[in-house]
């Protein structure tokens, strides 16, 4: 005989009752450890997670099952006798959340059975949603949405949901949905008329407590398709949540929600054509300004400093100038607590502007280097940056 009577095996919706202290240990958390003769607290297993509650009103925060030594109760600030009587109260809104997953699970992984003959090959309960993994290679949405629409029918179909406790033997003759891990007696779950599965957790009592089932998303992994879903409260929390994102993404496009994914699509494409034009009018641009720093350049070697202007900005200018012949240009620029630099010559220019990028370089405790004609680099020693132009003009003369 097991030393803990289960009653949530019975009554899943069972939460007040009275049990007596069989044991107590201390763990190293200085918390007790605590074994009733009865309980109604769902410990951690088959993918859910451990009810919580109280004991004499001191907290449970786990409990764990510990086979036929019983269920651990993990309690914080008692310390009660063996023998003590103490009434136990199990947190009912995390245990209608993980009943309504719980449950929800075994009508959607019937769901896929019926209609896909996708077996569930493992179960979890996350933070606030749950996964499964089913045997389904071709998770189209079409597929996902079948079988979604199956579940929820199942669930406001409010069908009878049974305990049926049966010998290993009687089990072996009855279509489950898949085979028990135990030995001797199984408790079956049974959904009227649609799943059969042996499963020792916490169900409702019928289906229509589940409320609804949602998939959330679903990707292929390890050769499974693993399937997110929400079920009851979860569910209602989850469409919360997209209907307020959706309708703040909706808010910046000024239109409504509904309308926002083709609104959103037009300016991504609209963005598109834009970035094209502005790249065609920044060599425009990069063309005038050439003309105006030559113009402005002695003997063709243009010096210029530049605030906030980034690498290939830089580039498109230094490509513009040397589009000229016998120019050399050592451009930068300064941007927050980065210096940015590009040194450029025609071909027919002297100088070789990957030597000059590594000196300048060094001398902004940046990395820099190139090609004869054209190199780049920065560094962080930005109050450096008019001395390492200079530096590298100099290094410019000494080679023409
Ligand atoms: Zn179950």
């Amino acid at each position: 005989m097991a030393v803990t009577e289960r009653l949530y095996y019975s009554d899943s919706h069972l939460i007040e009752f009275d049990a007596r202290v069989v044991d107590v240990t201390e763990r190293v958390s200085g918390w007790a450890a605590i074994v009733l003769d009865r309980t109604a607290f769902y410990p951690t297993g088959g993918g859910q997670p451990s009810d919580t509650g109280t004991l004499n009103g001191a907290r449970v925060v786990e409990c764990i099952d510990d086979g036929d030594n019983g269920v651990l109760h993990v309690v914080q600030g008692m310390m009660p006798s063996r023998g003590a009587v103490v009434q136990g109260r199990v947190d009912w809104s995390r245990r209608l959340d993980h009943m309504q997953q719980h449950t929800g699970q075994h009508i959607l992984s019937q769901a896929f059975v019926n209609l896909f003959n996708a077996a569930t090959k493992s179960f979890r309960v996350l933070e606030t949603s749950c996964e499964i993994d089913v045997d389904l290679n071709n998770p189209a949405t079409e597929i996902i949405e079948r079988a979604v629409e199956l579940a929820n029918n199942v669930v406001w179909e409010d069908r009878a949901i049974e305990i049926r406790n049966v010998t290993s033997a009687e089990a072996a003759e009855l279509p489950l949905r898949k085979e028990s891990a135990r030995d001797g007696e199984l408790r079956l779950i049974e959904i009227e008329g649609f799943d059969l599965t042996p499963c020792g957790g916490t169900h409702a009592y019928r289906t229509g407590e589940v409320g609804i089932i949602a998939v959330r998303s679903w990707e292929r992994a390890k050769g499974l398709t693993r399937i997110e879903f929400v079920a009851g409260t979860r569910a209602l929390a989850d469409y919360r949540k997209a209907n307020r994102s959706a309708r703040e993404v909706a808010a910046l496009f000024s239109t409504g929600r509904d309308d926002a994914p083709h609104v959103a699509a037009q300016m991504v494409e609209e963005h598109k054509e834009l970035n094209r034009r502005i790249r065609v009018l920044e060599e425009l641009a990069a063309e005038v300004e050439a003309e105006k720093l030559l113009a402005d350049a002695s003997q063709g070697v243009v010096v210029q400093v530049f605030n906030g202007r980034d690498a290939e900005s830089l580039k498109k200018l230094a490509h513009a100038l040397i589009a000229k012949p016998g120019v050399v240009a050592l451009l930068a620029s300064r941007d927050k607590d980065t210096a940015r630099l590009v040194f450029a010559r025609s071909a027919d220019a002297l100088g070789d502007m990957s030597v000059l990028m590594r000196e300048a370089c060094a001398m902004l405790d940046g990395r820099g280097g190139g090609k004869p004609e054209l190199a780049q680099g920065g560094g962080k020693n930005v109050a450096k940056l008019d001395s390492a132009l200079t530096h590298a003009l100099t290094l410019l003369s000494h080679d023409s």
